[in-house]
C-alpha cells in the first residue's frame, strides 16, 4: 500500500465565533456539537505527532476563542511541529502578541476583505472589526510575527483589491488571495464571482508578481485558482498545479473530532471517522481512506473536465469548489485554462505559453515558500 506524508494539519478547534462572515463556509458562530474536550485536544497534538505531520494550522471558528488555545499552542511546539495560526484578528490583548512570539510561529494570518470599515465590516458582519484588525496587524508587525493577510474575494470586493494591496504592500506582508465559495448560508449566490471576474483576479495576482518583487508585496493565490493556464502561471508557490491535495499532504479536522481530507469541503459524506473512535494516525493510514483523490480515475470526472488533457495531474481543479458548484468532486466549473481556450484562438495559448512565461529566481522561491508554507485556505 502507498503511504502518505502528512506536510500540513488544518485544526478547526472551535466552531465559536465572533463575527458572522458573509462567505464563512460553515457558518461558524455557536460552537459545534460536543466539541474535544481539553483531555482530548492534548492528546490528539500527540496523535498529529505520531501521524508524521510536519505543520499544523490552527484555525475556527476563531481559534482564541478555545480556552485552551494556547496549551494547545505550546503542545504543538513542545512535540516540534510548525505552529500557524489563522485568526480574524479581534480578539486579542496586549500580551497575546508576546505569546505569540514566543512559540516562535511559522505563519500567524488575519484577514482583510475590503479597502475600508463599509466593505470589510459589512463582509464580517460585525461593525467595528476592520479597524481591529488593522490595529491587529499594526501589533504583529510591531513584534515582528510572520504574518499574513487573506483576502477572500466576491463580487462586493473584487474592485478593492488594489486599495487592499495598498494596505499591504511594503510591510513585510505575505497575502493570500481567494474565492469565495457558496457554502455556508450566509453567502448570497448573487455575489460569487463570474467567470470574468476571476479571470480577472488571476490576472491580478500574477500582474502584482510581475511588478512587485517578493520582498514588497509577497502575494500567492490560494487552492481554488487556477489552473493550467497559458498566461497565469506565476500565482501559486509551485510551478505546475499538482491536483487537491486532500487526504495526500494536507488533512483538516473538525472541533468535535471529525476528519476530512480538507475542512473547506463542507460535507459531511466526506468524513473518514473521527479521533475519538479511531487515531488520526489509523484513518490516515487506512487502505480506503481519502480515495476520491489518492485513488482518482479518470473515468470520474465530470462534464467540465472529462475531455481535458490535464485530467490525470489535474484531477479537475479544487474538490470543494467543484461540490460546491456542481454538486460533485472533479468537475471545478471555474479553471483557467477552460476559459483561456473559450476565449483564446489556439495561437494565441500557444504565444502566451512559450513568450509570456515568467520564471521566479530561486531566491524569490525560497522566500514566498518560507512565507507561505504555512497558510492555506
Ligand atoms: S478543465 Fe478541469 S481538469 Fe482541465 S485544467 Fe481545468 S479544472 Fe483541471
Ligand atoms: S478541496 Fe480545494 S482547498 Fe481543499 S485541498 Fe483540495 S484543492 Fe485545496
Amino acid at each position: 500500500m502507498k503511504s502518505y506524508d502528512l506536510l500540513s494539519c488544518v485544526w478547526e478547534l472551535t466552531l465559536k465565533c465572533n463575527l458572522k462572515c458573509v462567505h464563512c463556509g460553515s457558518a461558524a458562530g455557536k460552537n459545534r456539537e460536543n466539541e474535544l474536550t481539553d483531555d482530548e485536544s492534548i492528546k490528539l497534538c500527540e496523535d498529529i505527532k505520531k501521524t508524521g505531520c510536519k505543520s499544523v494550522a490552527l484555525m475556527g471558528g476563531e481559534p482564541l476563542l478555545r480556552k485552551n488555545f494556547w496549551d494547545i499552542s505550546k503542545k504543538i511546539k513542545d512535540l516540534k511541529m510548525d505552529l500557524c495560526v489563522i485568526t480574524n484578528g479581534t480578539i486579542y490583548e496586549e500580551d497575546f502578541f508576546k505569546r505569540f512570539k514566543s512559540l516562535n510561529l511559522q505563519a500567524l494570518a488575519t484577514s482583510i476583505d475590503g479597502s475600508n470599515s463599509d466593505t470589510h465590516d459589512g463582509i464580517r458582519g460585525v461593525k467595528g472589526s476592520f479597524d481591529k484588525t488593522l490595529n491587529f496587524i499594526d501589533k504583529a508587525l510591531e513584534y515582528d510575527l510572520p504574518l499574513s493577510v487573506i483576502t477572500t474575494v466576491s463580487k462586493r470586493n473584487i474592485s478593492e483589491l488594489n486599495d487592499i494591496k495598498n494596505i499591504i504592500k511594503g510591510r513585510k506582508i505575505a497575502w493570500q488571495i481567494q474565492i469565495a465559495g457558496a457554502e455556508g448560508n450566509r453567502f448570497d449566490r448573487k455575489e460569487v464571482l463570474n467567470e470574468e471576474e476571476f479571470y480577472s483576479v488571476g490576472l491580478f495576482i500574477e500582474t502584482m508578481r510581475r511588478n512587485y518583487g517578493v520582498e514588497e508585496l509577497p502575494v500567492i493565490g490560494a487552492h481554488d485558482l487556477g489552473y493550467n493556464s497559458c498566461l497565469i502561471k506565476n500565482i501559486w508557490l509551485y510551478e505546475k498545479w499538482p491536483g487537491c491535495q486532500a487526504g495526500i499532504s494536507v488533512v483538516g479536522i473538525r472541533s468535535n473530532g471529525d476528519v476530512l481530507g480538507c475542512l473547506s469541503i463542507n460535507n459531511d459524506s466526506f468524513i473518514e471517522g473521527n479521533v475519538r473512535n479511531k487515531s488520526l494516525y489509523e484513518i490516515w493510514n487506512s487502505k480506503n481512506a481519502f480515495s476520491y483523490t489518492r485513488n482518482f480515475k479518470m473515468e470520474e470526472a465530470g462534464e467540465n473536465c472529462k475531455e481535458c488533457k490535464f485530467i490525470g495531474d489535474c484531477k479537475g481543479g479544487c474538490s470543494e469548489m467543484s461540490l460546491t458548484y456542481t454538486g460533485k468532486i472533479h468537475n471545478d466549473p471555474y479553471c483557467f485554462y477552460k476559459i483561456e481556450k473559450k476565449n483564446f484562438g489556439f495561437l494565441k495559448r500557444l504565444f502566451y505559453s512559450f513568450g509570456a512565461y515568467l520564471n521566479k529566481s530561486q531566491k524569490d522561491k525560497a522566500i514566498l515558500n518560507k512565507l507561505f508554507s504555512g497558510v492555506r485556505k
